[in-house]
């Protein structure tokens, strides 16, 4: 029977993506004998997440400063927005520099199965960013799962009228593909061949 601190560390820490609770507990047993090197570190690294990283209210990127660095970056293409579902698939993005505009974060996925509505995503900030104009193209890069297709095809008839080229990223994407488990080569090249849409 593990003690109560045990399992309330643990407990916090299977809610985690991709963590379980046996997995959980092993990695609370990993810091419990690492408490004086690998605790410490941990500690300071969640301390300053907490209170440095803020939401960008622009894009909706995960940053110390709000409006975020690449929305404020003047050496960006401020004429093209490329719209991700998470901030790790924007991450996975620029990780290699791949896209030299700036994003837009939805911060998830239309789903009728979880009930994920438009209202609940950033896509009415993306309306209002594209309708201030200085916008040329509109990229959207969702994964290539059948949620993140419905939400491009969602987007890109909200954005019909708007004076804007709306494209998409190709699909050498493997179907289910998501962008953040894609190597760099294959990311570069869904965004080199992206085609409009429609
Ligand atoms: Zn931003």
């Amino acid at each position: 029977m593990a003690s109560q601190e045990i399992e309330a560390l643990s407990g916090a820490l299977a809610r985690l993506p991709g963590l379980g609770p046996r997995s959980a507990r092993r990695a609370v047993l990993w810091l419990i004998k690492r408490r004086e090197t690998a605790l410490p570190q941990l500690l300071n690294a969640l301390t300053q997440v907490q209170e440095l990283l803020v939401e960008c209210d622009t894009c909706g990127n995960v940053d110390t400063t709000n409006p975020c660095g690449i929305c404020t970056d003047s050496r960006r293409d401020q004429r093209s927005i490329c719209v991700v579902e998470e901030v790790a698939d924007l991450w996975a993005l620029d990780r290699a520099r791949l896209f030299t505009g700036k994003y837009h974060v939805l911060g998830g996925r239309l789903s009728a199965l979880e009930g994920v509505r438009p209202e609940d995503l950033t896509i009415g900030q993306l309306l209002d960013r594209v309708n201030q104009g200085g916008i040329d193209e509109v990229v959207l890069a969702m994964n290539a799962t059948l949620e993140g297709q419905t939400t491009a095809h969602y987007i890109a008839e909200r954005l019909e009228d708007a004076p804007v080229r709306v494209t998409q990223l190709a699909h050498g994407l493997p179907v289910g593909g998501e962008l953040d488990y894609l190597d760099e080569g294959t990311l570069a090249q869904a965004l080199r061949a992206r085609r409009p849409v429609g």
